[in-house]
């Protein structure tokens, strides 16, 4: 029976052995992503002969060049000769130089093209991916994918794709060249070989481990400076620099410890193999002399064997630290594989053109819903709303009823876990997710714009052939925006800083609503809009909402805290606990006297006019 140390031996094997397998996969398929690259890639392969070929030819044009000089049996130099292989091996040396630089230039154009596809390719597989996996993924880590961890992905392969070439050339003349010389001698020497691979592939592994770690480390500290960025203000309020400060130097400490073992085993590593390396060479000098001594070989031919020794452990030493920073390298595109793998649930691609005259009816029906973050919550708990065409239906009800989240599936942001929705009794799945999502118009409680100007903002996902300057103007006058615009000395021009930090929140609302303006969608959502506002911008706001509504003509759903912007929907319905609780105009749930009937009951009684605060 195997003793429980063996089976941890083999146990032990077996990773390795995986390890090895995915290792090869990972360099394989980095290689790949130089395919679309192969013309020149083949290209610089052509010119790398090439230099390599006029390497070893310039030694024989030296000695050509002096056998002419060196006078013949009758005494004669051949002066012709030797002006002719000057000028040839000066021919053939600029070539040589003028080769070298194009072949290293084309190898690191290749291997720059290669990080720029591979950079953009991951940027569109995470800004294609579903609004879940935002939920769960912090922002921070994901610019580390697109910057830390293709580095280290690239890193081999940018600095030394060319060599990996040369090496394997030189390493198999090399070891051919010591067997013809002496296979006694080449049968001892490789001896070594095997304990010195063993010990990089050991090193190599353990390395990948670590440069995990610190990948990990990198991408914590990136999502501590992120957030710590853009929360500046609440940073500086709270006092609590020092504290992000020293967050992100924790995280940061972490991955100067895995690199610092990193640096110690690839240390020891080498004066390990350098150990076997040196003893390898007195072995051939031992047995190689006594091979001599016994007449068996001469001792130019163990000088001879002795320098292709040395040009195979060269080429060889060469291309096991390539392998070994590919197998680190493999830390960095473990994660970016990953990440390019997977696929969003909500696939762009599937479904029909919503190429219908769109009416902007929909319907949920028995729609049930929890947030894959947190399972147990049931958010929507069987939702059926119809939401007619061209109609303003309103929801209300405490905050954390579900309200947002009706929103969120009404963009299609996420799937049901159970039941449909459907436009003009289409069900969304059968419609391209794009298309879809084009016939909505949102305007939310926060409006974070882009770092961009006011124009910008306004237009933001129109192309500039489907609006004029104009437009944005019209569409910033129904929004109540233009005046406070034109005050700004930059006008339409002004920038308006990050999430447009610059301007104020019942000014960012109005552009909000201006884009809405613009785009003329079919559906409005409008979730508490006006909420977040103090007094004064909120009478703006509503005023510009009310237009909106009016004017557009499209369906309306609205989530609004404001008695007075409720009654006038054509439909209310009460969201308790993830249950349409009551529904019916204002009218009928007053008389109904239940939830909302208790609502207004309340705010009336506060003169707050504060739905969802009751
Ligand atoms: P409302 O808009 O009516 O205030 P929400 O739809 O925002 O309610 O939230 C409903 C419930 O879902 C709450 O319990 C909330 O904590 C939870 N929730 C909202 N968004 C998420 C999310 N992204 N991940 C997990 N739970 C969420
Ligand atoms: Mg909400």
């Amino acid at each position: 029976a195997a003793t429980v140390s063996e089976n941890m031996l083999r146990g032990d094997r077996g990773v390795r052995e995986e390890a090895a397998v995915t290792n090869v996969s990972y360099f394989s398929r980095s290689l790949s992503l130089a395919r679309p690259e192969l013309p020149l890639l083949l290209l610089s392969f052509l010119l790398l002969a090439l230099y390599c070929a006029s390497s070893l030819a310039l030694p024989n044009f030296q000695g050509l060049i002096i056998d002419k000089v060196v006078p013949d049996d009758a005494g004669e130099y051949d002066e012709a000769g030797f002006r002719f292989y000057v000028k040839i091996y000066l021919a053939v040396m600029l070539t040589q130089g003028a080769l070298s630089t194009v072949y290293q230039a084309a190898f690191s154009l290749v291997s720059r093209r290669m990080v720029f596809h591979v950079r953009n390719t991951l940027f569109r597989k995470i800004l294609w991916q579903d609004v879940a996996f935002f939920d769960g993924t912090e922002s921070g880590h994901l610019i580390s994918r697109l910057t830390n961890d293709v580095n280290m992905m690239m890193q081999p392969i940018q600095t030394s794709l060319s060599s990996l070439l040369s090496n394997t050339l030189m390493l198999a003349g090399g070891v051919a060249m010591c067997f013809y010389n002496s296979y006694r001698l080449s049968m001892l020497a490789f001896v070594t070989v095997g304990p010195i691979m063993y010990l990089w592939d050991l090193y190599a592994n353990w390395s990948k481990q670590l440069n995990r770690r610190m990948l990990s480390a990198w991408a914590e500290g990136n999502s501590v400076a992120s957030q710590s960025l853009s929360h500046i203000r609440t940073v500086k309020a709270f006092g609590t620099e020092e504290r992000e400060i020293g967050t992100y130097s924790e995280a940061n400490k972490e991955a100067l410890r895995a690199g610092v073992r990193d640096a110690w085993g690839n240390g020891l590593t080498s004066a390990l193999t350098n150990y076997l390396d040196l003893g390898t060479g007195v072995l051939i000098l031992f047995y190689g002399g006594l091979l001599v001594m016994d007449g068996k070989m001469s001792v130019g031919r163990l000088v001879t064997f002795q320098l292709f020794w040395n040009m195979m452990n060269n080429a060889y030493q060469n291309l096991q630290g390539l392998v070994t920073s590919f197998t680190r390298s493999a830390a960095g595109a473990e994660k970016v594989f990953s990440l390019w793998d997977s696929a969003p649930d909500i696939d762009p691609s599937v479904g029909n053109g919503v190429d219908w005259d769109v009416e902007g009816g929909i319907e949920l029906k028995n729609v049930k819903y929890f947030y894959q973050m947190r399972p147990d919550n049931l958010v929507l708990d069987g939702i059926n709303l119809k939401i007619p065409a061209g109609k303003t239906v309103a929801l209300v009800g405490r905050s954390g009823g579900g309200k947002t989240t009706i929103v969120n599936m009404l963009l299609r942001f996420y799937d049901p876990k159970e039941g449909t929705i459907s436009l003009d009794s289409f069900p969304y799945e059968s419609l391209k997710v794009h298309e879809l999502r084009r016939q909505f118009g949102v305007v939310s409680q926060d409006t974070e714009l882009f770092a961009k100007t006011i124009a910008e903002n306004i237009a933001y996902g129109l192309d500039p052939s489907e609006y004029t300057m104009e437009d944005v103007h019209e569409a910033a006058r129904r929004a109540q925006a233009h005046d406070f615009i034109m005050e700004m000395k930059d006008g339409y021009s002004t920038r308006v800083g990050e999430r447009g930090g610059r301007i104020s929140g019942g000014q960012r609302q109005r552009i909000a609503i201006a884009r809405v303006f613009l785009r003329k969608p079919k559906i409005i959502l409008l979730d508490e809009a006006t909420s977040a506002l103090d007094e004064n911008s909120q009478q703006a706001v509503q005023d510009a909402l009310n237009t909106l509504i009016k004017e557009c003509n499209a369906t309306v759903v609205l989530v609004a805290h404001r008695l007075s912007t409720v009654m006038n929907a054509h439909k209310i319905a009460v969201i308790e606990k993830g249950k349409v609780a009551e529904q019916g105009s204002h009218d009928d749930l007053v008389r109904l006297g239940g939830i909302y009937a208790k609502l207004v009951e309340k705010t009336n009684k506060k003169k707050e006019n504060a739905l969802n605060q009751a």
